[in-house]
């Protein structure tokens, strides 16, 4: 393929560009073109991985085995109490199942479910082929509530029937039936604040709710990390809803708003400077001299604390390229300022679900000639890695393979890790697993294998 060229078929091309040479919109925000081996995840993975952190709660998938096993405790989740999520249960469709319906298997797996481990929640999940045919789940859920007298909330998350964000926004929808008071219920507001769009893995959460404390701020709940069904369901006493991951918990934000009344404000703590920007943004909202005070004396000392480690890996990468491909737009951009903090240069960016105004923010913070994609697929990455000579790609498990393939260094950003990566001291981990894999010495071996295949080829 010739340099320069960009590689993607038609119907793509608005949605590869390079900064500088191209100056429309990036289209975005749109269903993957078929065929294109989208690197996307579908909507039934959308919304489970919203909602598989409630810890109390049985995750109940309703199709065949495999959907199943695509989310089986892969994830990295902590909890600090009940494990319950941890279990993946499916109603293992078959064919008769899927001839003369499968709605009595799912009554029967809820009555054993509840019998079995008696939950307060349960969600049951729709899947393809649950959409194709066309089992009620609203109706078996609400009848099962009824005689269990537990929440039993179906999610509509069949995989065909949009992207990833199609999951996002059933799971918000989820979210909302479990957040709302019963009528006539009244949920005084207190000076507490939610955190959506946090997920806790590895214990993120814990990380950022202890910089939190320290300040003078407590968490009332997260949506969803380490989260449990009494709590979620006092979410709405909150004053303010700080939001992360916000490509998939911003729908939930605005419902928030509109039926509570609480504010919301998108924040990111991965990197030193969106940590210690989103600190003081969310202080700021308290109009509290004191905590300001607070505020910045533990900004000052944790990015004292950790300066002198980020000095050494800063000299051993200066001058290093690395390509971005991950699910959010949120992270892209903060990536991408904690490659700045670590002297890298990043060469190429895209994201599976980013925003329009997320694609603009990532245009400015780039420099010209950056390659900026959405929804891309392995073909795209493999010829902008290549051509931008990237010695690291950041993503997540679907592109793992890809980099190890071409022979680059890889870093795992996704919900599967198993170590933090939020907050200062996540900022020390991530500076020590990019130093670890791009100067591995294992690079030197490809470099041999590659002058080898040379020299046999005519
Ligand atoms: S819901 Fe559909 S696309 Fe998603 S894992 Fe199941 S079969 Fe695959």
């Amino acid at each position: 393929m010739e340099k320069g060229s960009n590689p993607a078929i038609e119907e793509r091309k608005d949605s590869v560009q390079t900064k500088g040479e191209t100056k429309m919109q990036l289209k975005c925000n749109t269903d993957s073109v078929a065929g294109c081996v989208s690197q996307r995840a579908c909507v039934y993975c959308g919304a489970r991985v919203v909602l598989n952190p409630i810890t109390d709660a049985i995750h109940l998938v309703h199709g065949p085995i495999g959907c199943a096993s695509y989310t089986w405790d892969i994830r990295g989740s902590l909890t600090s109490g009940a494990d319950l999520f941890r279990f993946s249960f499916s109603t293992d469709l078959q064919e008769m199942d899927v001839i003369f319906g499968g709605e009595k298997k799912l009554t029967r797996a809820i009555d054993d479910l509840v019998e079995k481990y008696h939950p307060p929640l349960i969600f049951v999940y729709s899947t393809c082929i649950v959409g194709v045919i066309g089992d009620d789940l609203e109706a078996v859920c609400k009848e099962a509530s009824r005689k269990h007298g537990i929440q039993v909330i179906p999610v509509q998350s069949s995989g065909f029937i949009g992207s990833k964000s199609a999951g996002y926004k059933a799971a918000c929808d989820a979210l909302m039936r479990l957040i709302e008071p019963p009528p006539g219920e009244i949920i005084e507001q207190d000076k507490t604040i939610n955190y959506l769009g946090e997920f806790n893995l590895a214990g993120e959460l814990w990380i950022i709710q202890n910089y939190l404390k320290e300040i003078g701020i407590d968490i009332n709940v997260a949506l969803t990390g380490d989260s449990r069904f009494e709590t979620l369901k006092l979410a709405s006493k909150a004053c303010l809803n700080i939001v992360q991951c916000a490509g998939s918990m911003i729908y939930t934000a605005e419902q928030m708003k509109e039926r509570f009344g609480i504010p919301y404000m998108t924040v990111s703590f991965i990197g030193i400077e969106d940590t210690s920007e989103s600190l003081r943004r969310i202080a700021q909202t308290f109009l509290d001299p004191e905590m300001m005070h607070r505020t910045e004396e533990l900004i000052q000392e944790k990015t004292a604390a950790i300066a002198p480690e980020i000095a050494f890996y800063r000299s051993k990468l200066q001058g290093k390229k690395a390509a971005i491909y991950v699910g959010g737009g949120f992270k892209a951009i903060s990536l991408i300022k904690q490659f700045r903090e670590l002297g890298i240069e990043v060469v190429m960016v895209g994201t599976q679900t980013g925003r329009q105004e997320e694609y603009e923010t990532i245009t400015d913070l780039v420099k010209e000639g950056t390659v900026i994609m959405d929804d891309t697929n392995p073909s795209e990455l493999e010829k902008f890695i290549l051509e931008k000579e990237a010695d690291l790609l950041v993503g997540g498990v679907k592109e793992r393979p890809l980099a190890y393939k071409m022979g680059i260094a890889f870093i795992d950003h996704n919900h599967d890790r198993k170590h933090p990566l939020s907050g200062y001291a996540g900022a020390v981990n991530f500076a020590e697993e990019v130093y670890a894999t791009v100067c591995s010495p294992v690079w030197k071996y490809r470099s041999i294998m590659t002058a080898g295949e040379k020299e046999e080829k005519p």
